[in-house]
């Protein structure tokens, strides 16, 4: 491994990025390493963790190398989200010496999904059954999550922070910003001092963050994620380091066509709503039409759901109940 590939490279002052494989379309998470100037006290931080797989847990451990540094010499794992792939290295990392920290939204409403898997799956599967998703699918569904439950480790003892609250981190001052929409207690680091944002996956370069409506959720999850991407905006932030893909410059430009797309979205979806009721699992099959796998049909109808209901909320579409089926109509 050793030689002219760079296993992390600079994207800031004190800044390394770190792409960790994951098994997942996005190929790469992009983990970051703080590290303290010379003299600070403090010690390296490393930004969200990917999941575990062997091929994740040697990545990250060789771009720690290149840097003279192991899991163990971490003083803190800061976590933007606690999806699989930013928080599934958790629980190992934190058992070799870091503290494990996230909003306390987070831990309360996302954390959880990893600590009480009866009650998630259980949860989980109602809903999936609520908006039309058929039996064999929630058979396959329920085999998936398995597999990821079994990548995914939970901090035992998360330490939390809260909105708007300033972290010293590796020598330097973050603002904690908290986006909800991607994730309830999703939140993003603000540098004080030069404006660097690390933005988990509040905006990506390529493609949309999916945001989708989970049992565990809030029920209008897409409303949430809107007023956040204007939130972001409005930091004025120098630089987005997101979760995939590379860095972001334009980010008033990158939430502008983030909201045209969903604006976009909603429009098509209202097209597909006729005086007919339709489940949601019927709607993502026309909004998302194709031959998608098992996890990106997962993901289609929980983002057609969110869409569903941020009109519903806005009064655009009927929700009705048939035989505890919901079904949407004009
Ligand atoms: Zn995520």
């Amino acid at each position: 491994m050793a030689g002219a590939t760079q296993l992390s490279h600079q994207v800031a002052a004190g800044i390394f990025a770190i792409p960790v494989p994951i098994p997942y379309p996005f190929k790469y998470v992009n983990c970051y390493l703080l590290l303290p100037g010379p003299g600070s006290s403090d010690g390296p931080v490393l930004v969200d963790c990917a999941l575990d797989t062997a091929e994740a847990r040697a990545g990250l451990e060789a771009a720690l190398h290149e840097h003279g540094l192991g899991l163990g010499d971490l003083e803190r794992l800061v976590v933007t989200h606690h999806h699989p792939d930013h928080y599934g290295l958790a629980g190992l990392i934190e058992a070799q010496g870091p503290t494990v920290w996230m909003l306390d939204v987070e831990l309360e409403r996302g954390h959880i999904f990893w600590t009480e898997p009866e009650r998630m799956n259980q949860m989980g599967q109602a809903l999936f059954h609520r908006h039309g998703v058929t039996d064999e699918y929630l058979a396959d569904l329920a085999g998936e999550m398995d597999k990821t439950r079994s990548r995914v480790h939970p901090a035992q003892k998360p330490h939390t922070f809260r909105d708007g609250e300033t972290l010293r981190l590796a020598g330097m001052r973050y603002r904690t910003v908290w986006t909800p929409g991607h994730a309830d207690g999703h939140a993003m680091l603000l540098r004080e001092s030069d404006g660097v944002l690390l933005a988990g996956d509040q905006i990506l370069e390529r493609i949309s963050p999916n945001i989708g409506l989970w049992a565990y959720s809030y029920p209008n999850p897409l409303k949430h994620y809107l007023e956040s991407l204007e939130k972001t905006a409005a930091l004025g932030a120098s630089v987005a380091l997101p979760g995939h893909y590379r860095p972001i410059q334009d980010i008033a430009g990158r939430v502008a066509e983030l909201r045209a797309h969903h604006v976009e979205r909603l429009q098509f979806l209202l097209q597909l709503v006729y005086d007919q009721p339709q489940t949601c699992w019927q709607l993502s099959l026309a909004l998302f039409p194709g031959n998608l796998n098992l996890a990106q049909r997962r993901f289609a109808w929980s983002e057609t759901l969110a869409h569903l209901e941020y009109l519903v909320a806005e009064g655009a579409v009927k929700r009705l109940e048939q035989d505890g089926i919901a079904h949407y109509s004009r």
